[in-house]
């Protein structure tokens, strides 16, 4: 373990709402349930007691129907800017910290307390605050440690897609810590026909693009090439890519953001020995390692790391030096220090 903490490394693919640590969740709880219609409905209800006591899987669907009540906490300024100050935490400070760099995800979501912009501006102020102290806490210089990948979700139509992707590049165009946009949520829905203009502003914008790509087996071959032609820099995911879809990702060396937990728990892959990772470590290829959503899925960047030099078949069995240099691709994958 004091090999895998030392690793300078990145944390390039978690999403902010589902990584805020459980007794961070437990208090929104207690302080939402204070204002009346916040979280008594049976959805939330059910949704909370899931994530809180934990659950088992037995399909990818049922991961996105835990949200909501995810969202019924964090609809306020107020809570947004305390989620996510612990997810910096968790990932950045302490005793042990998880890496050295994060770009961290999230959808820019308008509630009754707050605009989509607002809610960019919430998490940019939170990132901003944790950087420009050498301890996060108002000591010392300055630090390059966080930046903020602005999500788009396939369920989105044109006008909020288009929102967010403005907000990104004008957030951009100020010099704020937005370093790239993503495309997440539920890859059974959406039509990708629809992003590829906002994908070429974001481009234009000098802003990195990841796309989470071929998560399930219904996500067709023909989806994936068109995601492809976006020219994304690095892809979440990438599980079910066909010969077609690889040559591709081998030729341009796109950084493929690796999530072995989330992918075994989601049950889109059934045991790490038949883990995508595997080709991608055999043609050497540039990963990252990642977490995706810590809070539903229990799990941390060292626990991710471990498995890939545990002995197989509990893990990958890669000697310190494959590690090592697996840690180094994931740092030179960042949008935000390259
Ligand atoms: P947020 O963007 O901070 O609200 O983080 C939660 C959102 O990330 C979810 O509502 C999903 O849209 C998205 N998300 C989280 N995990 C995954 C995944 O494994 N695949 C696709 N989307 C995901």
């Amino acid at each position: 373990i004091t090999f895998l903490q030392s690793l300078p490394k990145a944390e390039l693919h978690a999403h902010l709402n589902g990584s805020i640590p459980v007794s961070v969740l437990q208090d929104l709880a207690r302080e939402s349930a204070t204002i009346p219609g916040n979280i008594d409905s049976e959805a939330v209800q059910s949704g909370l007691e899931k994530l809180l006591n934990g659950i088992e899987l037995r399909e990818i669907n049922e991961f996105f129907g835990l949200f909501p009540a995810i969202y019924a906490l964090t609809s306020t300024p107020a809570a947004l800017a305390r989620a996510t100050r612990s997810v910096l935490q968790l990932f950045l400070d302490g005793p042990t910290p998880e890496c050295t760099y994060l770009e961290l995800r999230s959808t820019p979501r308008a509630t009754p307390h707050m605009t989509r912009r607002k809610y960019v501006e919430v998490v940019l102020h939170e990132i901003d605050r944790f950087n420009c102290t050498a301890d996060g806490n108002g000591n010392g210089g300055t630090r390059e440690k966080a930046a903020l990948i602005v999500s788009l979700d396939r369920r989105m139509n044109a006008a909020v897609a288009k929102e967010c992707v403005d907000i990104a590049v004008s957030m951009r165009k100020k010099g704020r810590k937005v370093v790239g946009v993503d495309l997440c949520g539920d890859p059974m829905e959406g039509d990708m026909e629809e992003f590829a203009d906002y994908f070429r502003q974001v481009k234009d914008a000098g802003l990195g693009v990841t796309l989470h790509i071929a998560e399930t087996t219904s996500n067709t071959p023909r989806e994936t090439l068109q995601l492809l032609s976006f020219a994304p820099d690095r892809l979440g995911h990438a599980t079910f890519l066909d010969d077609e879809a690889k040559a591709i990702v081998l030729r341009d060396k796109i950084c493929i953001e690796i999530c072995l937990t989330s992918n075994l728990l989601c049950k889109t892959v059934t045991t790490l020995d038949d883990h995508h990772i595997r080709y991608y470590l055999k043609n050497n290829h540039p990963i990252a390692i990642c977490t995706d959503d810590p809070l539903p899925f229990r799990n941390s960047l060292l626990s991710e790391y471990a498995l890939l030099l545990a002995e197989r078949p509990f893990g990958l069995g890669l000697s310190e030096d494959e590690v090592r240099k697996v840690a180094r691709g994931s740092l030179m994958g960042c949008f935000g220090l390259n």
